[in-house]
């Protein structure tokens, strides 16, 4: 039996007004270039969308469903979260409650304030030499929101509202939870891609991984996979691979799946960065090829998906349901235009009506490894730095700085690099 989870009427007045943030977190957030919109909402550029405006590349999203990163804007509406995640960037003190208990911001306030403080945090590029101009220009409209930054964005009780308006704005919604509000799962109106973070596959690892503060957290998550099951637009179960801890028990993992029945699986490595850090060592991160060994793994045990793409700087590869490779090509990129004319259209629809075809240049797995990107240095004494500049010399670049070429030196020995990207870079850590 679930413990409800009240909202009362006195979160909508005003009167009520409570922040989630004391003061010293606030300054806190703000110092690591989060903006904090009213009551419990926060905005933070991504990295990759100032790597995309210095014309250096797009995120994973990008790869696999054709998010235009330099147009992304990263957001939350609860910074407050039910959980305390291990390999989570926050630190303990970062707000936590199992129900909501602050005022209640509107949708159009957290839209506008979130827009101007985006375009804000982004205004520095207006006179750098080391932007692309073109894309600098595009970044001005908006057209997609990750609502993913930071806390448990479903838990806020106007979601709705603010997809709305979203909807209204031509705006794509990727929305991610961690499943402890299974109800606002199941009451949640359209968004383009609904994701659940499913970081165990059993109730006494996701406790020790998740520590989540609601005792029947195990089945707030199980009814929440049901629920997202039954969603008709597209859907993704994201599972945060971390070394030594959560890297096996494929059975599990593949019943936690099907119970979900997401039409996509991104199997992700843990990033060591933030407060994490003091909770987990370096050597937790799996190397992109331990990811893929692993997602090969995980799809022997899932009939009904395939691998179809990875991205190496975010050690990440992406499955997807066989029905998305219609005649022999997969169709997991978006078309946003349909998605906006159906989504306001008010009538019914479903994934497959606004899928569109994946560039084939972006299928399959290259069998490359992980960037050393200055971490370890490599049998021939090249920090990944130098690598990198060989291969650009080698190879040359495209207009979206990815290498091009095979990734062989003279000499023969293959050299473990892909794309140009630094992935440490984009989480603010340098080593
Ligand atoms: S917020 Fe997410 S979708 Fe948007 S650019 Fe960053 S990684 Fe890509």
């Amino acid at each position: 039996m679930l413990q409800e989870v009240k909202i009362t009427k006195d979160m909508f007045t005003a009167n009520s007004a409570k922040a989630q943030l004391t003061d010293s977190s606030k300054k806190s957030l703000v110092d690591q270039q989060y903006r904090i919109i009213g009551n419990h909402s926060a905005v933070k550029t991504c990295g990759w969308t100032k790597n995309m405006i210095r014309g250096k590349g797009g995120c994973y999203k990008l790869k696999f469903y054709g998010i235009m990163s330099s147009q992304c804007m990263q957001m939350t509406t609860s910074i407050s979260c039910a959980n305390r995640c291990t390999f989570c960037w926050r630190d303990y003190k970062a707000p936590v409650s199992t129900e909501w208990k602050w005022a209640v911001d509107e949708p159009d306030m957290i839209y506008e304030e979130s827009v101007k403080a985006h375009h804000k945090l982004l205004a520095g590029f207006g006179g750098s030499p080391t932007k692309n101009d073109f894309i600098f220009k595009s970044s001005k409209k908006i057209r997609h929101v990750a609502l993913s930054l930071t806390g448990e964005p479903i838990m806020y009780p106007k979601i709705n509202g603010l997809i709305g308006r979203f909807n209204k704005e031509c705006i794509s919604t990727f929305l991610v939870t961690r499943a402890q509000y299974p109800e606002a799962i199941r009451d949640l109106n359209p968004v383009t891609q609904l994701y659940i973070s499913l970081d165990a596959p059993n109730p006494e690892l996701f406790k020790e991984i998740d520590v989540p503060l609601f005792k029947d957290y195990w089945e707030r998550f199980n009814q929440g996979l049901e629920y997202l099951a039954k969603k008709k637009q597209r859907t993704t179960v994201r599972l945060t691979l971390i070394k030594g801890m959560n890297m096996s028990q494929f059975e599990e993992y593949a019943k936690m799946i099907a119970k979900g029945s997401p039409d996509f699986i991104e199997a992700k490595a843990y990033m060591h960065v933030g407060a994490s850090q003091k909770r987990l060592s370096i050597e937790s991160m799996p190397m992109h090829e331990e990811v893929v060994a692993f997602t090969q793994e995980l799809a022997a045990h899932l009939p009904g998906y395939e691998i179809v793409s990875e991205h190496i700087p975010s050690r990440v590869v992406m499955l997807a349901k066989k029905k998305f490779r219609i005649g022999g090509v997969w169709h997991t990129w978006i078309d946003f235009p349909k998605y906006t004319e159906l989504v306001n259209s008010g009538k019914e629809f479903t994934a497959m009506d606004y899928m569109k075809k994946t560039p084939p240049s972006l299928v399959g797995l290259s069998g490359k490894k992980t960037p050393m990107n200055g971490i370890k240095q490599d049998k021939m004494g090249m920090s990944g730095e130098e690598q990198l500049g060989m291969l650009a010399k080698l190879n040359g670049t495209d207009g979206n700085g990815q290498n091009k070429g095979n990734g062989q030196i003279p000499n023969g020995k293959h050299i473990t690099v892909d794309e140009r990207t630094k992935e440490m870079e984009f989480w603010g850590q340098k080593k």
